[in-house]
């Protein structure tokens, strides 16, 4: 399985999921999102245009998020796409520079997402995700891998989440039926405990 894309609303454990796919199956995970918010703490050109529409939970324009892309798989011998493409002109886009070969659906409802999102909590020195519920940090506000204190992404807060699930919705939701009618698309119960999800996404890419 050489390139894999995993769609799913804001929330539905893509990152967490995908960093341990890709681990088993060797390949290059791309989190758009990362990149964005790495781009937007270094200050970069790119960065500051991103960060209006990300403060907002409004998509970034699409041929910057393609370009991005295009940049990063370029001779890559497998990767793992995570957050990426969130609008049918991306994946048209992408279509265009690299061969898609399966595509995982992280099915999560809307009331589990806004629970998660609001109990969101990350690392602001290494990026770790915890959550306030179910994957509570050994001291409170500290990661346990390197004792960077734990914020709130600004995209969290609860206006802002309201926002990125209209825009998943009307965004993003099509690109379910539009991988589907290519034959490409899986669909896995996103709402179990990440290690579960993740031997099954596994576990369905290897056969
Ligand atoms: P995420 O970490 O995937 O939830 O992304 C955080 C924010 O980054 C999103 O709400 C968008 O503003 C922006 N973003 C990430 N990926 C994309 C994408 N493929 N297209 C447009 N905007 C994106």
């Amino acid at each position: 399985m050489r390139n894999v894309v995993l769609l799913g609303p804001p929330g539905a454990g893509k990152g967490t999921i995908a960093v341990r796919v890709a681990e088993a199956l060797g390949l290059l995970h791309l989190s758009t999102g990362e990149v964005l918010r790495d781009e937007v703490a270094r200050g970069t050109e790119l960065g500051k245009l991103a960060q209006a529409f990300m403060g907002r939970g409004e998509l970034v324009p699409d041929d910057v998020v393609l370009a991005m892309v295009r940049d990063r798989v370029r001779d890559q011998p497998g990767v793992l796409l995570d957050g990426f493409p969130r609008t049918l002109a991306q994946a048209e886009g992408l279509a265009g520079f690299l061969r898609v070969d399966a595509v995982v659906d992280l099915v999560v409802t809307k009331d589990e997402v806004v629970r998660r999102l609001g109990n969101r909590r990350v690392c602001s020195a290494c990026g770790a995700v915890y959550n306030l519920v179910t994957q509570r940090p050994r001291v409170e506000g500290k990661c346990d891998r390197c004792g960077g204190a734990l914020v709130q992404r600004p995209d969290d807060a609860p206006e802002v989440v309201a926002r990125r699930y209209e825009v998943y919705e009307r965004d993003s939701r099509p690109l379910v039926d539009y991988y589907a009618r290519q034959g490409l698309l899986r669909s896995v119960d996103g709402a179990r405990p990440p290690d579960r999800v993740a031997a099954d996404v596994v576990a369905l890419l290897r056969s």
